[in-house]
């Protein structure tokens, strides 16, 4: 018997090769996996309800076998299919129904023992109990189990209830998990430093794991259900906690690196500020002030810019780039898309021309000849896509990389880039609003500065919302902005249309506005157009000879045509609210009022709210709140998104005073014990949760 928390599940008493795959698409591969696959919900059945004594409209659990199960349709409505369940307990006889569910037939079968959790009501004759759509459980399932365990998990207590898939019950959900807890719980050591459990008052660990899964008494089931019970903070403050020892650990170990100390002379950074056709804000000047300092400081730079759509980030970041080549070094900007990337490019390119300077682009799709010149020096700035941190891309000397968008950036891949260089400086730029407490603490090993400020003249982009029946007004609102000079982006889901869903799509729109507007110039920009004919039409939308882009999602993020004044996207209803005010954030770029128009066939209850959300606000801050509510954070602060680890006990929303504890404590405890060598069982759990994330900070 292996007791180790990363054995495989198979290990676990009744576990075979069958269960451990279904367990795999739970994502349970590990004891650990195992251990933190915590119930989502808990049932009391501590107190079992004789049927005799029911009581109509309470909730009640109730036992008994289950005397006869039948579908019955009523004389007067022939399609419609009640399934009922009669059973007793010696007490009595109480019926459950259910109805349009006729597969349940195969389920119950007359005989078995079963438990049935629902609201009691009074039958419609007015005489006896019935349940409604009752939450059951089948409890002599399992003909192998016989052990005395097992009225004792499932019945008479509070139970936990766990997320299952198909082939697996929740009676042998909850046998498997029983098994598991019973056995690792006492193997664990507690990695917490034992000054930090008293100074919190933490419950007992093996306690907490125990109590989280078979909960030993009632008293805390609301809190169960919240996932704040006393048992559950202790889990998170140890998740949040490792969590934060890593960020910790991996700040340390930045600053502690020797870094470049710039001394610019602010000869490029300056001219390309007189050649400004604008002020910077107030707030791009105090970032840029941040900047510089830590510039030329001695220690790598690791800053996150963040700042709503249209702050104006690229200038700033373009200043600091200046001030890294102007003392000898190279710089890069990395973008998430190639479009992106070539915006960029046409752009600095643009600001740039008559500063001399050398100035590549490096995306998927072009290479031999920049890389040459990026490896030798001949090229200054260099602007690309994850292409860049490709193997043999080799840089002379990289002073400054800044990443745009970060939000689609891994940490991994940041560490990659900084890889090139000798700990080059890095500055983060993200258009995701997200509170500062939070985003210090996801971002944790980062310093941070917000562009809090939109440039003067902005008009508040209006926005509504279409149904399918007033699309046609689209066409009038094109009519007029284009009168007025103004150009438009139309946003698709889709490239083509297909059978598989019913979906608008881009290519079909775009001929449809050019056969409605033959007096324009429509042009079309999507992923599987070639890049060097995208980059041909973004140049023609920017220097304004398209009037109307058609496009899909390729030009959410980053892009920059100020001209552009009228936003409108088909389908709606089918994006994140994220994407959504991305998108509308390419319009409202320069000083005339522009309009994003939602186009919507129809949503459901997520999507209403969405275009609700948009419709009522332009505000980054609100917009992220409200995208957090409706997606929750786990969704909202994904793996994929942060490039975070996954939590899965802690809930950065709920739990943040114990991520504020957890932040303290950990950082405390590196500034005190760098390596943490005397608490080898927590530096373990850091590892385990960080994996391969932190080993590439180590080395970096
Ligand atoms: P984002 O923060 O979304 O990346 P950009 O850097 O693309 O925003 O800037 C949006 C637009 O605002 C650009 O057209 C840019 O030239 C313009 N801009 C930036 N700073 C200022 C400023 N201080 N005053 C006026 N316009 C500005
Ligand atoms: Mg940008």
């Amino acid at each position: 018997m292996q007791n180790d928390l990363t054995s495989s599940v198979q290990y676990i008493k009744g576990v075979g090769p069958r269960r451990a795959s279904l367990l795999a698409r739970l994502g349970i591969q590990t004891f650990r996996d195992a251990l933190f696959h915590l119930p989502y919900r808990y049932e009391d059945r501590s107190s079992i309800k004789k049927i005799a004594h029911l009581k109509y409209d309470e909730l009640n659990t109730v036992t008994g076998k289950v005397v006869k199960a039948d579908i019955i349709s009523p004389s007067r409505r022939p399609k419609f299919k009640i399934f009922e369940v009669l059973i007793t307990d010696g007490s009595g006889l109480l019926k459950a129904k259910w109805f349009n569910q006729p597969y349940l037939k195969r389920i119950f079968k007359q005989g078995q023992e079963v438990v049935f959790y629902g609201m009691v009501k009074l039958n419609y004759r007015g005489a006896g109990f019935e349940i409604i759509n009752p939450e059951y459980e089948i409890i002599d399932e399992i003909v192998e189990e016989n052990s005395s365990d097992i009225d004792h998990i499932h019945t008479g207590r509070i139970v936990p209830v766990y997320r299952l898939t198909e082939g697996l019950s929740q009676r042998q959900m909850r046998s498997i998990m029983y098994s598991a807890v019973s056995t690792v719980i006492p193997f664990i050591s507690d990695p917490v430093p034992s000054e930090i459990i008293k100074k919190y008052n933490l419950p007992d660990l093996r306690e907490s794991l125990y109590n989280v899964h078979f909960p030993e008494s009632a008293l805390y089931l609301d809190d169960l259900n919240r996932g704040v019970s006393p048992y559950h903070q202790r889990l998170s403050f140890d998740e949040l906690l490792t969590f934060q020892l890593g960020l910790a650990a991996i700040k340390k170990g930045e600053i502690a690196e020797k870094g470049i100390s710039f001394s610019p002379d602010g000869r490029l950074a300056g001219r390309l500020l007189s050649n400004l056709p604008f002020k910077l804000t107030g707030a791009q000047e105090r970032v840029l002030k941040d900047i510089l300092k830590d510039m030329q400081s001695p220690s790598p730079m690791n800053r996150l810019i963040q700042g709503d759509v249209g702050s104006g980030k690229t200038i700033v970041a373009l200043l600091s780039m200046l001030t890294a080549v102007e003392c000898g070094y190279q710089s890069a900007l990395m973008a998430p898309t190639e479009i992106l990337a070539e915006q960029h490019y046409i752009n600095i390119h643009g600001l740039l021309e008559d500063l001399g300077l050398r100035i590549h682009l490096l995306t998927g799709s072009k290479r031999n000849k920049e890389l040459e010149s990026i490896a030798s020096g001949d090229a200054d700035i260099i602007i690309g896509t994850h292409a860049l941190i490709q193997e043999g891309v080799t840089f002379k000397n990289l002073g400054l990389i800044v990443i745009d968008e970060q939000h689609r950036f891994g940490v991994m891949q940041r560490a990659v880039l900084r890889k090139k260089g000798t700990n080059p400086d890095t500055l983060i730029m993200t258009a995701t609003p997200i509170p500062r407490t939070l985003a210090l603490t996801l971002y944790g090993d980062l310093d941070y500065s917000v562009i809090d400020e939109l440039p003067p003249n902005r008009n508040p982009i209006t926005t509504i919302l279409f149904y399918e029946k007033q699309k046609n007004h689209i066409y009038e609102l094109i009519e007029d902005e284009t009168k007025k000079g103004g150009q438009v982006y139309v946003v698709y889901p889709i490239i083509e249309e297909s059978d598989k869903t019913n979906l608008k799509a881009a290519v079909t729109g775009m001929k449809a506005f050019q056969q409605r507007f033959p007096y324009l110039k429509v042009g079309l920009i999507h992923g599987r157009i070639k890049p060097l004919e995208r980059e041909e039409i973004m140049k023609e939308f920017k220097n304004g000879s398209i009037h109307i882009l058609v496009s899909t999602t390729v030009i959410e993020v980053g892009v920059d045509v100020p001209n552009a004044t009228l936003m409108v996207i088909i389908h709606a209803e089918r994006f994140g609210l994220a994407q959504l005010h991305q998108l509308r954030g390419r319009v409202g770029r320069g000083s005339n009022q522009s309009h994003c128009v939602l186009l919507t066939y129809g949503a459901a209850d997520d999507a209403k709210r969405r275009l609700a959300v948009m419709v009522e606000t332009t505000d980054g801050f609100r917009i992220a709140d409200e995208d957090l509510n409706i997606r929750g954070p786990g969704e909202f602060f994904g793996t994929r998104q942060s490039g975070m680890p996954d939590l899965r006990v802690a809930n950065l929303l709920r739990d943040v005073k114990i991520l504020e504890t957890a932040r303290k404590e950990a950082f405390a405890l590196i500034e005190k014990e760098p390596t943490l060598a005397n608490y080898p069982h927590l530096r373990k759990s850091i590892e385990d949760f960080w994996g391969k994330r932190i080993e590439l900070f180590k080395t970096a």
